[in-house]
């Protein structure tokens, strides 16, 4: 813990964190010490992990990486964190994301854009992004600032920065963790899920953040399999599909490399390689960029000025007056794009034209997914179509980032478990990833095949 606590304030330049805690962190491993001596050592007993800053944690500051919450304190601790906590867990500090976890690249962040620990080979020395919005996460465990860290994923943040950064992570079948203590981006995509090094150790986290709890409507009621203890790369009877409308017109070649390099791998450990059809996959795109914005729109309307965190209050003001005045100063660029998105799809005149429409595509998308898990147990596709970017080269261009989650997107409308594993370099020597997606609650398959790849 002393280790990692050093390496976090070393590598301060990477803005991966918001705030450090490392009492917290030092704490645990006291404790773990004690449990290690009493012989009751807990599964992550003083493991010093990071965790998003769109968890609440009790008495520490919490900002979602915006204005609008930038001092706010809660007096309540998230299901999640509480999980890892009693799992033997200590926290590093809260790390940086993009701004209410809207972006791919870090860069809404009202903290500052995260660094990349990755450099291109190409002798110039480009900052890249991590990735989104969980990039400080990806940052940090890439970094080796802590072993592992907590994301969420709304529409791919936990998978693209993996993919970005190199390392694992796992979005749980929606359900599994609560979202009780997060703040709330689009409820009904919103997971959180584990970052780390390894395929193991991915399944050890997401182990200890997972379980049923009454706080959260949609929890799911059901018991957490030990995914560690039942980990395997024999991968003998299980189909893999491909499916083909995954292979976009402008996906570089070293993507589809990468793909192929994949499924051979899988073939290696055992398993059939099948090729399937998700006909309806190039609506998810548009059809998430309309049901997450009106979500948030709605989430985001308890930003007023009166509950919590930022006030502005011009002199003489009335209460209008002070709506307005807060939400224009808290909120940054990409959140009022989508809170405007938001209101507009849901207003009485386009309700139907655009929010009934992409329900009814998140609808198809969801069969989709069902008829391919007749031929096949699990998906393999790249994470994104591309490797890290420049800071600063996307961010003008908001299409042009929704773009890279279009991999990413549909099992999120789907509500399944996905995850990202490094599938190797390009050839300026930046990860790439490879995603899985697996039937709801397989858990299991997608941890298993990570592994066959790993
Ligand atoms: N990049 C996507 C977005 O901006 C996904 C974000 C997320 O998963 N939190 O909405």
């Amino acid at each position: 813990a002393e280790q990692f606590v050093a390496r976090v304030a070393a590598a301060r330049s990477l803005n991966a964190f918001i705030t450090e805690t490392p009492e917290h962190a030092l704490a645990a491993a006291d404790a773990a010490d004690k449990a290690r001596a009493a012989g009751t050592l807990a599964p992550l007993s003083g493991v010093p992990i990071g965790m998003k800053d769109l968890f609440c944690t009790a008495g520490v500051r919490s900002t979602a990486a915006s204005a609008m919450l930038g001092d706010f304190v809660p007096p309540y601790e998230s299901t999640v964190s509480a999980k890892l906590w009693a799992a033997g867990a200590g926290m590093l500090g809260k790390l940086n994301l993009d701004q209410f976890a809207m972006g791919s690249s870090n860069e809404t962040s009202a903290l500052g854009d995260v660094v990349s620990p990755w450099r291109r080979n190409d002798g110039g020395n480009a900052a890249l992004t991590p990735g989104g919005s969980s990039g400080g996460s990806a940052a940090a465990v890439s970094a080796r600032l802590c072993p592992a860290a907590t994301g969420t994923d709304t529409g791919g943040s936990i998978r693209q920065p993996a993919a970005f950064t190199g390392i694992s992570g796992i979005k749980p079948t929606y359900g599994r963790c609560s979202r009780w203590g997060i703040v709330a981006f689009a409820s009904s995509l919103d997971q959180a899920g584990a970052m780390a090094r390894d395929v193991r150790d991915c399944a050890l986290m997401l182990h200890a953040m997972s379980g049923f709890d009454p706080k959260d409507a949609t929890s799911l009621d059901l018991p957490v399999p030990d995914w560690e203890a039942a980990l395997s790369a024999d991968l003998r009877g299980k189909r893999i599909g491909i499916p083909r409308e995954y292979r976009v017109d402008d996906m570089p070649a070293e993507i589809d490399a990468l793909w192929r390099q994949g499924a051979a791998w899988l073939k290696d450990a055992g398993a059939e390689v099948v090729d399937v059809s998700l006909p309806h996959t190039r609506y998810a795109l548009p059809a998430y960029y309309i049901v997450a914005p009106a979500e948030a729109s709605s989430n985001l309307a308890r930003y007023d000025g009166v509950r919590y965190g930022l006030r502005d209050l011009p002199e003489g003001a009335g209460l209008q007056d002070m709506y307005a005045a807060t939400r224009a100063a808290g909120f940054g660029a990409e959140v009022k794009r989508r809170i405007l998105i938001g209101t507009y799809v849901l207003s009485a005149g386009f309700y139907d034209a655009y929010y009934t429409q992409a329900q009814k595509i998140r609808t198809l998308i969801a069969r989709d997914f069902e008829q391919a898990w007749a031929s096949c147990d699990l998906l393999l596709t790249p994470t994104a179509p591309s490797a890290a970017f420049a800071l600063g080269e996307r961010s003008a261009d908001p299409i042009a980032m929704y773009l890279n989650d279009v991999f990413t997107v549909p099992s999120s409308l789907a509500g399944l478990p996905a995850m990202s594993v490094p599938g190797g370099l390009d050839g300026q020597g930046l990860p790439l990833g490879l995603q899985l997606i697996g039937r709801p609650l397989d858990e299991q398959g997608v941890l298993n095949a990570g592994l066959a790849i790993e």
